[in-house]
């Protein structure tokens, strides 16, 4: 059952969490029983800024890497955990700092606009940051003409239909299960589903996005269902949001645009795994000074923003 939760292994694990006076975070992707041990549930950007917040030195990160990277970045004088490190987003790892050296190259008066969703590295080497939120707002914010945008070539191509004077250099890369959505997969839901709203996250193509009621990130289509007049929304993101919604708005329907669409690397992230990570107080996340300061510098232009 998807809502099932072992009493017992939260119990201990809410136990390990008062004992090491530990502030548990955790994202909208990961199993429900291990969103039960989190002080937060949010996205990756919320939990970074919240890591920062706390009046706590030891912080768990429930996501893929490089949500913990940027909740060390942001705190560098806090001990930041991941419970499974090896759980990271195929998305993050398709664009490299090599790589934005050769655009560099390629377009020297372009800004480099790079989405949360990436390693450090990445972010160490980029101008700018932004979130699926505010992508719009972060590019409208440069003078350049020119753009380039990693890795998310969907958000990209969103981002760039809202701007035509500007030229955007897209790089190839995207979420293996946004990607997945195809415009048949929409269409059959709105078929089944004709009074529900449609909720598109902008990692989807563009040809699925153009069918949405409301496109945004995870909190906004969490907002959006809570806020719509439609009798009930038919979810176009992970199907984790499906289950939260279900669970807060009994009185909607909400459907998911497909059973499949599923992270697996955010499954990953077990309550068993968070137990071990704060009972051994594994797996710490390491970054050099340099990096730490060099991503900050492009995530601190996009909170400026
Ligand atoms: S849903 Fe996509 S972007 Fe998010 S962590 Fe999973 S692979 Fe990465």
């Amino acid at each position: 059952m998807k809502n099932y939760v072992n009493k017992e292994l939260l119990e201990e694990t809410l136990e390990l969490k008062r004992q090491k006076n530990a502030l548990v975070l955790a994202h909208y992707y990961v199993p429900s029983e291990t969103q039960a041990a989190a002080d937060f549930v949010c996205d990756s950007f919320e939990m970074a800024k919240r890591a920062r917040s706390a009046d706590k030195d030891l912080v768990v990160i429930c996501g893929v890497s490089f949500m913990g990277e940027s909740a060390k970045i942001l705190s560098p004088q806090k001990k930041v955990l991941l419970p499974v490190p090896e759980a990271t987003c195929p998305m993050a790892d398709m664009v490299s700092p090599e790589q934005i050296a050769d655009y560099r190259k390629l377009h020297p008066e372009a800004a480099v606009v790079c989405y949360v969703n990436s390693t450090a590295a990445v972010k160490a080497v980029s101008d700018i940051c932004c979130t699926s939120a505010s992508a719009e707002k972060v590019v409208g914010s440069l003078e350049n003409k020119e753009i380039v945008f990693v890795p998310d070539q969907h958000l990209g191509s969103y981002v760039a239909e809202k701007f035509p004077d500007k030229t955007f250099y897209l790089h190839k890369g995207f979420c293996p299960r946004h990607h997945a959505v195809t415009e048949a997969d929409v269409l059959k839901a709105k078929e089944a589903h004709p009074d529900c709203a449609l909720a598109v996250h902008p990692e989807c193509r563009t040809e699925v996005v153009k069918h949405a009621d409301f496109v945004g990130s995870t909190s906004g289509i969490i907002d959006f269902a809570k806020k719509t007049d439609a009798p009930g929304v038919i979810i176009c993101t992970e199907n984790e949001i499906t289950e939260i919604l279900r669970r807060e708005l009994p009185e909607k329907e909400i459907w998911p645009v497909k059973r499949s669409f599923i992270c697996q690397n955010m499954k990953k992230v077990t309550l068993e795994s968070l137990r071990d990570c704060l009972k051994y107080e594994r797996y710490e996340v390491t970054l050099s000074d340099e990096e730490i300061a060099a991503a900050k510098a492009a995530l601190d232009k996009m909170v400026k923003v």
